[in-house]
């Protein structure tokens, strides 16, 4: 399985991807197939569009592996801005504004739903990733874009490093993502 990108698939990426059923066991063979696209990129975290499969599934592995099935986020609050990438948009980086806090809602993979609160730098990657289940990319909801190779990204993130802007106030959505 191969990493899409929106260069070349882009209406495939556009999307909406489906909710999983767990009627049938094919969301194990979708998940190790994430698992195994990142161990061979290096990615860190991967929606399952971005391998082909429009079914809505989160594969992270940051040390420890977690799979957010149906993820839903019912609240945020805070807001962070940092430059985000994305492996299926290569050469483009975005500063984007994200909630500090996320409460998602997810079920597991044995099929049991669970509500998590993610902060920081995870609820960052986990809305990024949580955005692609609907067609949406970094780009598109950027204050700003930069064309870069990985070298200008990491100048990039050394001028401008991740910042918390608030912890607590009420998510100020941007701009792009209202007029949507
Ligand atoms: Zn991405």
């Amino acid at each position: 399985m191969e990493l899409k990108n929106i260069f070349e698939d882009s209406e495939f990426l556009r999307q909406k991807s489906k909710e999983v059923s767990f009627s049938s066991k094919a969301f194990k063979k979708d998940i190790v197939c994430l698992e195994e696209v990142c161990k061979h990129t290096g990615c860190k975290s991967l929606s399952a569009i971005q391998i082909g499969i429009p079914k809505k599934i989160i594969y992270i592995n940051n040390g420890e592996q977690k799979v957010l099935i149906n993820p839903e986020i019912v609240s945020q609050k805070g807001e962070t801005k940092s430059w985000e990438y994305c492996p299926s948009c290569l050469e483009f980086a975005g500063f984007v504004s994200r909630p500090y806090e996320i409460e998602v809602e997810y079920y597991d993979e044995k099929g049991n739903l669970q509500s998590d609160i993610f902060e920081g730098k995870e609820a960052s990657t986990i809305a990024h990733e949580i955005d692609h289940l609907n067609g949406t990319f970094h780009v598109d909801i950027a204050e700003r874009i930069a064309n870069v190779s990985m070298d200008k990204l990491k100048k990039l993130r050394t001028e401008e490093p991740y910042t918390v802007i608030s912890q607590n106030n009420r998510y100020r959505q941007a701009p792009s993502r209202i007029k949507k």
